[in-house]
């Protein structure tokens, strides 16, 4: 233990309990380990004074040295500036500000010596700096303390008005690093490691990344803690992995025989993919191994993971098993019961559904029957996972799309059974790999990356509004040749009430267009009661009504073959999973579909961007790509509830690679030491347990 680290923040040259509160409460640093874990954001460079003379009109940020000969308010009202010069040896130049006049007035002092820092510009073509960043004047002291490769750090508008801004951060970072000794940050990672990339040591690496000489330093130590940081989130996932693969002894579904091959051969209208066989196999391997399986099945909207979760549930049934089966929305676990009992026919398997929407009498019966264990297969929503949901006996948990649900919400899934079941997790949106990685690195994964055959790539075409009328009359074709069609409005977060509206308006534009009788028309929203959302629903799974006009309810996994076009109306508000999502509606059925973005003139380059994707691509997994470089990690859906994103210095999409390094690194540790029992790993083990509540808090449970 360190006693400098533990140090309580007040307790530090220059902070008092005042800045002290103020740093615990906006920045969360309570000891001088946080401060020192406060990395810089930026640095800029600052070692060089260059000439004026030497200034280019594109020049990046510049710093000069010379005499301030002159300094006047020119202008008025609204147009009033503070102009000043500065000479050198070599020349001179114009500095310009706009705000904060009266304050330079007071006190810039000319014929004094100033350093300035600033991006010049041009203006009239004649250069100038136009707010500087910097400005100084010359002594002895501030050459000390301007010159260098300096560190900008996070601050915020309350700890700038105490003096602590990243300057004022600075200078008690620096107090702590003169006290700062090579015991205090003991190593972490072990020697092999740090042999083999190189790395400086820990105690180096946080001193350059605060203080470095130059840019090499800085890289050298950013890199070295970059990894660490990924490599110590890996240890911990993998070690889960490792802890689950050894105590969490799983059912073993022996008997493969009844239900599942009388499916198979059958009742299963159509020959699986490959890729579905090679998936299966190994969810097969999974429940005779006697581990709980805990499996994450990725695949491309419309592969056919549905099919693959079914067959996983009558091995549980066939072994004398129940299996449930939890969706994020009414409609999907309505759709999926829907599902199963038409494909499974005249089985002999009860399907059975709950969810908020089952009360009285029939959810009495239901749970009675669960308990009982009459009902082989439940489907629902999250009302399966309320405490008076009991099995019989539970063996097999799937959870489809599963990043709409909360870490929690998964978790109780391990608790309805006293042994643990085994868990197949399913995502509709493909996961790009390093974020995969990342929050679901202690699951097993499957991938089905094969469409059923028969299917031709959805064609996707973006529209302006001016092409409405012929986006009509292609409609209208399209349903003279026996197709359907969806037409979804966006989802506003801020006011479900606005979103009714623009769907109401849209609904009857549509009606203005497709009058009935000829035409027929479903429409579909969040805050109709279920029974009317399954009526719609049916109208237009029958066949019955030609269009379904709807909010984004549909999103996720509707199937109707039938339906082969999309229109997705102000298509630039969707954000790239969702459209992707939307999309994959159609082009279930062999037509060939389409999906088409009605967008605005006015957009911005990012939903340009996304609208060019969809265009571009239909693979779900390109897209997932797109959409986390736009994104970045922090946005994409489920990684804030897994709170796993919240890395220091490291960034799973820039540095993807330091992340690959830092995967195969943990896990050939653990594949060596799987329990860390070796000498050589005696600093990680040190600091791992060293750190545990820290990781406890960050994490919770993952899956
Ligand atoms: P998702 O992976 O998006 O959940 P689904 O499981 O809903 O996809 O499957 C999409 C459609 O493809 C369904 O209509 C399903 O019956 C069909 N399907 C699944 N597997 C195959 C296959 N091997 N051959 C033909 N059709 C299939
Ligand atoms: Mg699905």
């Amino acid at each position: 233990m360190s006693f400098l680290l533990d140090r309580p923040i007040e307790y530090v040259k220059g902070v008092g309990p005042l800045r002290g509160d103020l740093l615990k409460k906006e920045l969360e640093i309570f000891r001088v380990e946080e401060l020192l874990a406060h990395y810089p954001f930026r640095y800029v460079d600052r070692t060089k004074i260059i000439a004026i003379k030497e200034i280019k009109d594109d020049s990046q940020d510049v710093q000069i040295k010379g005499k301030l000969t002159y300094y006047e308010e020119v202008g008025h009202k609204f147009n009033k500036r503070l102009v000043a010069r500065l000479k050198d040896h070599t020349g001179q130049i114009e500095l310009v500000w706009f705000r904060g006049i009266k304050w330079f007035i007071k006190s810039l002092v000319t014929g004094a010596e100033y350093i300035v820092y600033g991006k010049p510009s041009c203006f009239n073509g004649k250069l100038n700096i136009v707010h500087p960043d910097d400005m100084e004047l010359i002594s002895q002291q501030t050459l000390e303390k301007v010159i260098g490769f300096k560190p900008i750090y996070p601050s915020t508008e309350k700890l700038k008005a105490k003096g602590l801004d990243s300057r004022g951060i600075m200078k008690l970072v620096r107090t702590v690093l003169d006290e700062l000794q090579e015991k205090d940050l003991p190593e972490n990672l072990p020697v092999g490691i740090i042999r083999k990339y190189r790395f400086i040591s820990r105690y180096e690496a946080t001193k350059f990344i605060h203080q470095p000489a130059d840019e090499i330093e800085q890289e050298k130590a950013t890199r070295r803690l970059k990894f660490e940081e990924l490599f110590i989130s890996q240890i911990r996932i993998l070690q889960l992995k490792v802890g689950r693969k050894e105590h969490a002894s799983g059912f073993i579904f022996t008997s493969i025989s009844n239900v599942f091959d009388k499916f198979y051969h059958e009742h299963l209208k159509f020959q699986l993919t490959n890729a579905q066989k090679k998936v299966l196999k190994e969810i097969r391997q999974d429940v005779l191994a006697g581990k709980q399986m805990n499996r994450l099945l990725q695949g491309d909207v419309g592969s056919g993971k549905t099919i693959v979760a079914l067959m996983t549930m009558l091995m549980a049934i066939d072994n004398g098993f129940q299996a449930c089966l939890m969706a994020p929305t009414e409609i999907l676990a309505r759709q999926h019961f829907r599902n199963i009992t038409n494909l499974l026919g005249d089985l002999n398997v009860k399907v059975e559904m709950l969810t908020s929407g089952v009360k009285g009498k029939l959810k009495k019966q239901i749970l009675s029957d669960l308990s009982t264990g009459i009902i082989n297969i439940l489907t629902g929503t999250h009302a399966l996972i309320e405490d008076e949901v009991q099995f019989n006996n539970l063996g097999l948990a799937v959870i489809d799309e599963q990043h709409r649900f909360g870490v929690a919400q998964r978790a109780a899934m391990w608790e309805k059974s006293e042994h643990p079941p085994h868990v197949l997790v399913m995502t509709a949106t493909p996961i790009p790999r390093t974020l995969a990685m990342t929050i679901y690195g202690d699951l097993d994964v499957s991938v089905i990356d094969e469409m059923p055959p028969g299917r031709k790539p959805i064609v996707t075409k973006c529209l302006f509004e001016s092409k409405r009328l012929s986006m009509f009359g292609f409609l209208k074709e399209q349903i003279a040749a026996g197709r359907q069609i969806y037409i979804v409005y966006p989802l506003i977060e801020e006011s479900e009430k606005l979103d009714l509206k623009n769907l109401m308006e849209g609904y009857e534009s549509i009606l203005r267009e497709f009058s009935p009788p000829k035409y027929r028309v479903s429409v579909l929203h969040g805050q109709m009661k279920a029974e009317a959302k399954e009526f719609e629903m049916q109208r237009f799974i029958k066949g019955e009504t030609h269009i379904m006009v709807s909010t984004t309810v549909i999103e996720v996994g509707v199937d109707v073959p039938n339906a082969s076009v999309m229109v997705i109306e102000n298509a630039e508000r969707f954000g790239l999973s969702q459209l992707h999502q939307l999309r994959g509606r159609v082009g279930r059925g062999a037509e060939q579909s389409c999906c088409i973005l009605m967008s605005d003139y006015k957009q911005s380059q990012e939903a340009r961007t996304r609208l060019e994707t969809m265009v571009k691509t239909n693979d779900g997994f390109q897209i997932a790509e797109v959409d986390l470089h736009l994104r970045g990690p922090g946005d994409i859906e489920g990684t804030r509830q897994s709170g796993i994103m919240n890395f220091k210095v490291a960034d799973i999409v820039r540095d993807s690679v330091i992340l690959k390094e830092a995967r195969h690194a943990a896990q050939d540790l653990l594949n060596d030491d799987p329990h860390l029992e070796k000498q050589e790993n005696d600093p990680l083990r040190r600091f791992l347990t060293a750190n545990k509540s820290m990781a406890r808090k960050q994490w919770s449970r993952i899956s």
